[in-house]
């Protein structure tokens, strides 16, 4: 018997499988990072970026040709999302910053932000001229107002210029129509502790703002991780510190962590890179976290006209002729390697005991380059919930294996009366270019305590049009 007919047998022994198409979306970038220049004009104490590449404000052509990835960037929705129009640098000392704000089109609006120290000399025009632009969002450092802490954490001694500008942008804020949203952002230091109560109430009372963050300073093996680490409190007094917070009536981004956090992080770091030993399941889920990490569909694009994506974290030159057509090529293999990565070409079955279970598909949907399926299965039996492979097998014979990430699902638990930790959440990616057959059957195969796989099979098939 030839695996066709073997296939064609299963198929006639479940007519009560109905095929399901996924839904189309498009593929998009969750975030661009560019900067226009490479320098800053202060040197913050907390600050990670190095500042020793010859200086570069990128050119108009450039910024005209980047501008076409515009279409292909989710709007903005809080951190890790849109496109930034600084990053790591301060936009406001490109000479040419106006002009690139005065390119940028209606579709910017919901997308672009800027992020600023607010501390080189600022006249009215110029900050209305900002305000003015399609920019969705401002953010504003504001580590300190008062002149000897914000000259010490800064490097620089423009705490008046710095001073002069909140004015000066409060009163345009005032007399300018649709201006955009703003935010200030503050890195909770030992430094500013007994300052940051009235730097919120300074900003909320000041200006319209959309929220205003307080964060740690991160952590890296650049210059400044020691001073930053010292900057560190003990638990209780970051307890402290966001209890105050929530106490006020304002909208806050809390993102504190305490030296004891800092350890666990540390000790957590250690033991991965520890561990030798590791089976397929690890090897995938270590693999696949890669490319689910938040700030995956991301590309970085600098002065120069290089980017750099997540994929391969090496910088590459930008074709600005045909930058649009090099933008989705980007996304495509970026979406691509998602399913590269889930794909397991060697996988040895053992003897498979068929089983019944409920499966739930939460998210079937598909671009040009994957299928993404997501959802939940409450198995008839202990199994081990982060071993799981999923089996696809066309209706003509082609047969296909993808390791998946996994999790509990608690709510689904609940939903079925099972014991936490019962049921696994599952998402896997599936590289089209792959499937030959027009239609496959799933089967979810989970390996139980004792080493033996269980098989549970979805009662849909997945139509590829
Ligand atoms: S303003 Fe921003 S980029 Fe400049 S030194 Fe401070 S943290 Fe770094």
């Amino acid at each position: 018997m030839n695996i066709k007919s073997v296939f064609s047998k299963i198929k006639r022994k479940n007519d009560e499988i109905t095929p399901v198409i996924p839904e189309k979306e498009p593929m998009m970038f969750d975030a661009v990072n560019i900067d226009t220049n490479n320098t800053c004009n202060q040197r913050c104490r907390f600050c990670f970026t190095s500042f020793d590449e010859k200086k570069i404000n990128m050119d108009i052509e450039t910024f005209k040709g980047i501008l076409k990835i515009l279409p292909y960037v989710k709007d903005y929705a809080g951190g890790g999302y849109g496109f930034y129009l600084s990053c790591i640098y301060e936009p406001t000392i490109n000479p040419n910053l106006l002009k690139y704000l005065s390119l940028l089109p209606p579709i910017a609006k919901n997308k672009c932000f800027i992020t600023t120290n607010l501390a080189i000399p600022m006249n009215k025009e110029f900050i209305k001229k900002i305000l003015l632009s399609n920019i969705h969002l401002i953010n504003i450092s504001i580590e300190s107002l008062k002149e000897n802490k914000f000259e010490y954490i800064t490097q620089n001694k423009k705490f008046k210029t710095y001073k002069n500008n909140l004015e000066t942008l409060e009163n345009v804020i005032k007399e300018t129509p649709d201006i955009p949203k703003f935010r200030f952002i503050t890195i909770l230091l030992k430094e500013n502790r007994e300052e940051i109560i009235d730097l919120i109430k300074y900003t909320n009372e000041h200006f319209p703002i959309e929220s205003h963050e307080v964060r740690t300073p991160y952590i890296n093996y650049y210059k400044n991780m020691e001073w930053n680490k010292n900057q560190y409190m003990q638990k209780s007094e970051t307890e402290q510190i966001i209890t105050e917070l929530k106490s006020l009536d304002y909208h806050l981004d809390i993102n504190i962590d305490s030296i004891e956090d800092l350890e666990i992080l540390y000790e957590t770091n250690n033991k991965n890179n520890d561990e030798k030993i590791k089976d397929i399941y690890t090897q995938a889920s270590e693999k696949i976290s890669v490319v689910e990490d938040y700030e995956y569909l991301f590309l970085r694009i600098n002065p120069d006209g290089t980017c750099i994506d997540k994929k391969t974290n090496l910088p590459e030159k930008i074709p600005i002729n045909e930058s649009e057509k090099y933008f989705k090529q980007k996304l495509f293999e970026l979406y691509e390697y998602k399913a590269k990565v889930t794909y397991c070409p060697t996988y040895k079955n053992n003897k498979e005991i068929i089983a019944e279970s409920f499966i739930m598909m939460d998210k079937l949907v598909q671009n040009e380059a994957i299928i993404e399926l997501s959802g939940w299965c409450c198995p008839d039996r202990d199994i081990d919930i982060n071993k799981l492979i999923i089996r696809l097998t066309g209706f003509d014979g082609d047969v296909h294996h993808y390791h998946t990430s996994t999790r509990k699902r608690l709510d689904a638990d609940a939903f079925k009366g099972k014991k936490d930790g019962w049921c696994g959440g599952y998402t896997t990616y599936i590289e089209k270019s792959k499937l030959k057959d027009n239609e496959y059957f799933l089967d979810f195969l989970y390996e139980d305590y004792s080493g033996n796989t269980i098989s549970y099979r979805w009662n849909h098939s997945i139509k590829i049009n």
